[in-house]
This record gives C-alpha cells, sequence and structure tokens, in this order.
C-alpha cells in the first residue's frame, strides 16, 4: 500500500534541506507526497520561499500562516502555538501515514508536537547534531517526539542513539542540502553576475568581476537582545574591508528585528558602495553564488554543512554554530569588528580550497524516501536503558 508522507516545510533553510527529498518522496513508488508549506516560507519579508518551491515544480497541499508579527521570544512562542492548531486540522485532513519535519527551528515543535499527540508517527531529519541558541534545545526536545531517525552523519547517529533511541530506528542518510551542493559542483559553470540580475535586491551596484564576500547572519535567540549589537560588528568589518559584498537577509527568529533594523540604520548612516542585499536566493543559484565567492561571513549554517563539502571558506561569527562538527574551511571568531574583519581577509587571500564531507555525500534525497518506504512505522516507544 502506498504511504503517504506529509512533509512540513516552514522556511528557506527547511526547505534546501529537504528539496531532494521532497522529489524522492514524490516520485518513490511506494510514497504519496502531501507537501504542507508554512510560517516564514509563506512571506514575503523573509523571500517567499514558496514561490521558489513552486517554480520548482513541487505542488502545495496546504498553506499554513502562523507568524506573528515582532520577531521576539514572545512571538516565537505564540506562533509555535498558532502553527501547532492549524496543523492539528491539516494532519487530520490530510489523514498521513507519516509527517516529517526538519531540523530544529523553533516553529517546528508544532510540527512534532501535533503529530505525535495525534498518534501519527515522526520522522525527523538532522537530529542528533550539537549547536548554539534555542535550535539546541529543539532539536533533542523533537528528537524524543519522533519515532524514525534520519540523520546526517555517523556521530549524530552514535548521539541520538545515546539519548535512549533505539537503534534500529537511527538511519543515516546523509543531508539533502549536500545532495544540491553536489548537483551545484558538477553543473556547468554560470555568470554570476547575470544569475542576480533575476533578484533585483537593493543597494548600490556592486562590481563582482574581482572576486566578492557572502554574508548571512541571523540573530540567536538567546542573545537576541544583542541581535543589534552583533550585526554592527559585522557591518562595520564589512565596510572597513571595502570587499565587493553580496549580503542576504536573516531568517524570522526572536532578534531578526534588531539584526533588520541594524542593517537598515547602519545603511542610511554609511554609504555602502561595496554592498548589494538580497532577501532570498534559489537554493542552487545561492551554492553557485557561495562556490564563486572568497567567502562566506556570518552565522549561517549552510557555512558549516554546505561549505565544509564545497570547501568554501567560511568566518562564523559567535555561538549560533558552536559545537556542529566542521570542517578546515571555517575560521570560528567572537563578535568583534577586528577578528571579523581579520578572518574575512585571511580568508579572501586564500588560494587553496578542502572539502570535508561530513554532512553525507550527495545521495541523501533517496537514502531518506527508501528509509521511510521501508521502516516499520510505529508510535510506541521505551528508552533503551
Ligand atoms: N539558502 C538559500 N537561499 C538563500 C539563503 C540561504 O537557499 O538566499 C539556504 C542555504 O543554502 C542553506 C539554508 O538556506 O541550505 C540555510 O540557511 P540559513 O542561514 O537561512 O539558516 P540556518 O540553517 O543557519 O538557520
Amino acid at each position: 500500500m502506498t504511504r503517504k508522507v506529509c512533509v512540513v516545510v516552514t522556511a528557506r533553510p527547511s526547505y534546501s534541506r529537504i528539496r531532494t527529498a521532497l522529489a524522492a518522496i514524490r516520485d518513490h513508488k511506494d510514497l504519496e507526497l502531501q507537501l504542507v508549506v508554512a510560517a516564514s516560507a509563506l512571506l514575503d519579508r523573509y523571500g517567499n520561499a514558496v514561490n521558489v518551491i513552486e517554480e520548482e515544480g513541487f505542488s502545495i497541499d496546504r498553506q499554513v500562516y502562523m507568524i506573528l508579527e515582532g520577531e521576539n521570544l514572545v512571538t516565537s512562542a505564540k506562533s509555535t502555538g498558532l502553527g501547532l492548531a492549524e496543523l492539528a486540522t491539516v494532519f487530520d485532513n490530510l489523514k498521513p501515514d507519516a509527517v516529517v519535519t526538519i531540523a530544529d527551528r523553533f516553529e517546528t515543535m508544532a510540527t512534532a508536537v501535533a503529530a505525535a499527540y495525534m498518534n501519527i508517527p515522526l520522522v525527523h531529519i538532522q537530529g542528533g547534531e550539537i549547536t548554539g541558541s534555542i535550535d539546541e534545545k529543539v532539536r533533542h526536545a523533537i528528537t524524543k517526539l519522533a519515532d524514525l531517525h534520519l540523520v546526517s552523519s555517523e556521530r549524530a547517529a552514535e548521539r541520538v542513539v545515546r539519548m535512549g533511541e533505539e537503534q534500529d530506528r537511527v538511519h543515516v542518510t546523509g543531508c539533502p542540502s549536500i545532495d544540491l551542493a553536489r548537483e551545484a559542483i558538477e553543473a556547468e559553470p554560470r555568470s554570476i553576475g547575470k544569475l542576480l540580475d533575476n533578484y533585483g535586491g537593493v543597494g548600490s551596484d556592486v562590481d563582482i568581476s574581482n572576486g566578492y564576500i557572502v554574508v548571512l547572519q541571523h540573530p540567536v535567540t538567546t542573545e537576541y537582545q544583542a541581535a543589534r549589537d552583533h550585526i554592527t560588528e559585522t557591518l562595520v568589518a564589512v565596510r572597513e574591508g571595502q570587499y565587493p559584498t553580496l549580503w542576504l537577509w536573516p531568517n524570522v527568529d526572536a532578534g531578526s528585528d534588531g539584526t533588520s533594523k541594524g542593517i537598515r540604520t547602519f545603511r542610511e548612516a554609511h554609504a555602502l558602495k561595496h554592498v548589494h542585499f538580497y532577501k532570498n536566493l534559489k537554493p542552487l543559484d545561492f551554492l553557485s553564488v557561495l562556490i564563486n565567492s572568497r567567502g562566506i561571513v556570518g552565522n549561517s549554517s549552510v557555512a558549516i554543512r554546505e561549505c565544509s563539502y564545497l570547501g568554501v571558506p567560511a568566518v562564523n561569527i559567535g555561538s549560533r554554530q558552536q559545537g556542529r562538527d566542521r570542517g578546515r574551511n571555517v575560521i570560528d571568531v567572537g563578535y568583534d569588528r577586528a577578528e571579523i574583519g581579520a578572518a574575512i581577509k585571511q580568508n579572501w587571500e586564500k588560494s587553496e580550497r578542502v572539502s570535508d564531507p561530513i554532512y553525507g555525500n550527495g545521495n541523501a534525497g533517496h537514502a531518506i524516501a527508501d528509509a521511510i518506504a521501508r521502516a516499520e512505522l510505529k508510535i510506541e516507544k521505551r528508552l533503551t536503558y
């Protein structure tokens, strides 16, 4: 019998972390894909990931608006509550045989709780990793609610088992974002200038012909009041370095208001002639932009995951990615303009790239679909120790 698999995508990062698995589930003879797009993935301010999802050929079964205005700790909790109520109705209507939730964003708790309380087997992608921010608690809490764990690495699998999960419910599939990274490397070389023309964005016209850097920095929810100070350190370092820069706006998290305000105010006070801002690039386009850059700066997980595979140099700022297994491409620095500036320079001058395939080899999408098709889906579990 065909299994109905309901995947809930709540944000841009979740989409690039599941895209190849979505295609593999849709095309699998024993599976039927039910796609729910929710939260910031539906919002223009966060780049309308929903449009990209549709353009890339997926049909969407349900849309769930659930983000309250404010981007602070209160709205994170309330938005999750709204999502829980809405997703319960969605699951009741779609009657999936399994629900898939991705990684560790705050609102994914809503998907996990709704499925678990409704006796629907929950599949969790990307458990067992370590980071900073609220993500760390959310990720491990979802592991305890989940019935099948499809993780990115052996080390992640070990951690999930040590959390008391049964060994045979844990499968190392790799991360689908690495499938895309592999696709991006294998693709024909493209003109980045032409590619970026499709996106518009705001800011100065930047000459990227002699190299450029990419900046993507989010607030850290556990330090959210400092978001504006944190981003200012990065802005000063980037202004002083004068490198041509492509800057991506942050995700919706407690503090992103502070991050965005910091960027806007700085932009008004200083002419940033070498910086152009974008809301959201399509996953493969974004990876091509990274591959052709002199490095990424900020605290996005892309710098640690995809860029370790791609060998793209990264300056990782602060605590957001603390503890995440990383490759040799990363320089860790504090929220400090001088440290950030020195690390950007060091990466800019690098002539060699080293690839460390920590998060998979590029076959995760099929591995995930196969694991979901084959696994015994049960909702009972006990601590193993
Ligand atoms: N990403 C993308 N387009 C963009 C920016 C990011 O496709 O314009 C993808 C990126 O490749 C990565 C994911 O989104 O797979 C993670 O990005 P982000 O920094 O938004 O989130 P994090 O995982 O750090 O919370």
